[in-house]
């Protein structure tokens, strides 16, 4: 991952956020078994500063679709592009990937080795925005597992990316954390102004967190819900409990 500098040549977050446009995105692998097609056909296109979920099923074709978005994976067939065109996208993957040799500080400092204005004063910034100030000479062992994914979240920002995807970040936590987490999301999303494209298989999280939840299944994009409530959205409110009525109806559609 690059670095990103300034027009102006300073460092530090640019409240920038990137489009993404996907055409006729189609996925296949080459198994034993044969031919296996993923997904076919998709167009997604996403605003700049908007919070975006793919929901689907376990295997549906989700993280493909965010491996096909940074790059480390190439499509089949189809177009994805950004605006601007020069986009720097961070990646934030359900295990936070830590080295555990290097303490938190050191954890951010290494995705910027080829970045001559990183500071470490840069590295404490993000750790801060996380909730992790007293803790940015801990190993990873030293950590609870939400503060491990605190780490990789300070990371992904760390590059000041335009475009943020979020592959089941908070899965792996208990419930209370994963909660606390979100919150913490929406706050440092709200502060920060990024495109954040986010992937899970769970219909409250993205209730909770989206402007828009795509459902993805059986190759196809089958659904595309404007999530309307205000935020901050309260789990038992009446109109939440309405919406996640109209989703269940829908996901279970297919
Ligand atoms: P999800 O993230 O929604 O659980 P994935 O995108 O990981 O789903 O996988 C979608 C489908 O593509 C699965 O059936 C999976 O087995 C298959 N798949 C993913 N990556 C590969 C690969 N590298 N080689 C072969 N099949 C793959
Ligand atoms: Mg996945």
């Amino acid at each position: 991952m690059a670095s990103h500098t300034h027009d102006d040549g300073s460092d530090g977050p640019t409240e920038a956020a990137g489009a993404i446009h996907i055409e006729d995105l189609t996925k296949q692998f080459d198994t034993d078994e044969g031919v296996e097609r993923v997904f076919e056909n998709v167009d997604i296109d996403i605003e700049p500063g908007s919070f975006v979920t793919l929901l689907g099923r376990s295997g549906s074709g989700k993280s493909t679709i965010l491996k096909l978005v940074s790059g480390v994976m190439k499509p089949t067939s189809g177009d994805i592009w950004f605006e601007p065109d020069n986009v720097e996208i961070g990646y934030v993957f359900q295990s936070p990937r830590l080295l555990p040799w290097n303490t938190c500080l050191d954890n951010i400092e290494f995705v910027h080795e080829h970045n001559p204005g990183y500071t470490e004063e840069m590295g404490k910034e993000y750790l801060d925005l996380v909730g992790l100030s007293e803790h940015y000479h801990k190993y990873p062992s030293q950590l609870s597992g939400g503060q491990r994914q605190r780490v990789g979240i300070a990371r992904a920002l760390s590059i000041d990316p335009d475009i943020l995807l979020m592959d089941e970040p908070f899965s792996n936590l208990d419930e209370i954390t994963a909660e606390e987490l979100r919150a913490e999301l929406l706050s440092i999303w709200q502060q920060l102004n990024k495109t954040i494209f986010f992937v899970t298989h769970d219909i409250d999280e993205a209730i909770e967190l989206s402007d828009r939840i795509l459902m993805l299944g059986e190759g196809q994009i089958y659904a595309d819900l404007e999530v309307t409530l205000e935020r901050p959205r309260s789990l038992d409110s009446e109109e939440f409990l309405a919406f996640r009525q109209r989703a269940i109806d829908t996901f279970h559609d297919v």
